[in-house]
């Protein structure tokens, strides 16, 4: 299929990158693997695409506070970098293919929203947040309160996003993603992103992202309530039964299976980051 006609720019600021979003049927355009897809098939038919290769928005900076992440960093860059922790790195890791994760950006996975985006279940764990600029000014929105739906969040649809930054971890924290694939996209069936804060063998705090099974990305916050209150001691039993059902659809027995496997791979990822929190 060949795409509608579209204007291409190719700005060298932000301020020049927003001028040109500021058009509401411009769309930006970062590693394009989701977006050349939907251009082809004339599912989006933009005036224009407002390409961010040239605004600085690409790298891994590490202070006292945590980790920012530029919004055109790709996946491969972040496997690749030191002190991102560990969760990040296996989600994506877990992203499709070496040409997927060499061109696709962690920014076009947040604002294209792919409701089993592995990435999102790391950075929801983590805590992070994701920084926006528009011609408005630059907005912060926490991960919990970003992803609303099937490829939809709370960004504007004028708002660039610039950077993701990523908490510093207490000490004595892990993180880990596992996740059971779809074997051709290799998309999350079910991904699940948890990063533990330990006392010894006892949990003292804990946030859980999940993926694949669900409308949007999100947190268990009843599990990770529950885990912390038992310390770790049943997580399996918890996982079971506070995993929140998914509603991607299929019948009872899907729904069945998905959860179940949910709370499987949740347990992994638990045992993982529990273990290298405690060695931390
Ligand atoms: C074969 C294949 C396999 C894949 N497998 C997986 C997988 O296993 N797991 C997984 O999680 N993902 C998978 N993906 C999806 C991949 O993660 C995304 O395609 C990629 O991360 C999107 O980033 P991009 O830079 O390519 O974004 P683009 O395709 O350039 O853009 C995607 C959307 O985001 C918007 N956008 C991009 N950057 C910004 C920004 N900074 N600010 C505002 N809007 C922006 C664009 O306008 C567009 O709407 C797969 C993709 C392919 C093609």
């Amino acid at each position: 299929m060949i795409p509608a006609e579209f204007d291409y720019v190719r700005p060298r600021t932000i301020d020049e990158a927003l001028d040109a979003l500021a058009d509401p049927d411009a769309l930006a355009i970062a590693g394009g693997h989701s977006l050349v897809p939907l251009l082809k098939l004339r599912f989006a038919r933009p005036s224009a695409l407002v390409d961010l290769a040239d605004l600085g928005l690409r790298g891994i900076r590490q202070d006292g506070n945590g980790l920012e992440i530029g919004a055109m960093t790709t996946y491969d860059e972040l496997i690749r970098s030191d002190g991102a922790p560990a969760a990040l790195r296996e989600c994506a890791e877990s992203v499709g293919d070496m040409q997927v994760r060499n061109a696709g950006t962690l920014g076009g996975a947040v604002a294209h929203a792919d409701p089993a985006s592995d990435i999102a279940a790391g950075i929801l764990a983590l805590g992070a947040t994701i920084r926006l600029r528009s011609q408005s000014g630059p907005r912060e929105i926490p991960t919990s309160e970003f992803f609303l739906g099937p490829f939809t969040t709370a960004r504007g649809t004028q708002e660039l996003v610039a950077e993701i930054a990523v908490p510093a971890q207490p000490e004595g924290s892990g993180s880990a993603y596992v996740s059971i694939e779809d074997p051709a996209s290799r998309y999350a069936i079910v991904g699940a992103a948890v990063a533990a804060c330990m006392d010894g063998d006892r949990i003292v705090s804990c946030s859980v992202g999940l993926t694949g099974a669900w409308a949007a990305p999100l947190r268990a916050s009843a599990l990770e309530e529950a885990l912390v209150s038992d310390g770790g001691a049943d997580a399996r039993r918890l996982a079971e039964m506070l995993i929140p059902e998914p509603d991607v659809g299929g019948d009872d027995a899907e729904i069945a299976y998905r959860r179940h496997v949910a709370s499987v791979v949740c347990v992994r990822a638990l045992e993982r980051a529990a273990a290298r929190g405690a060695a931390a």
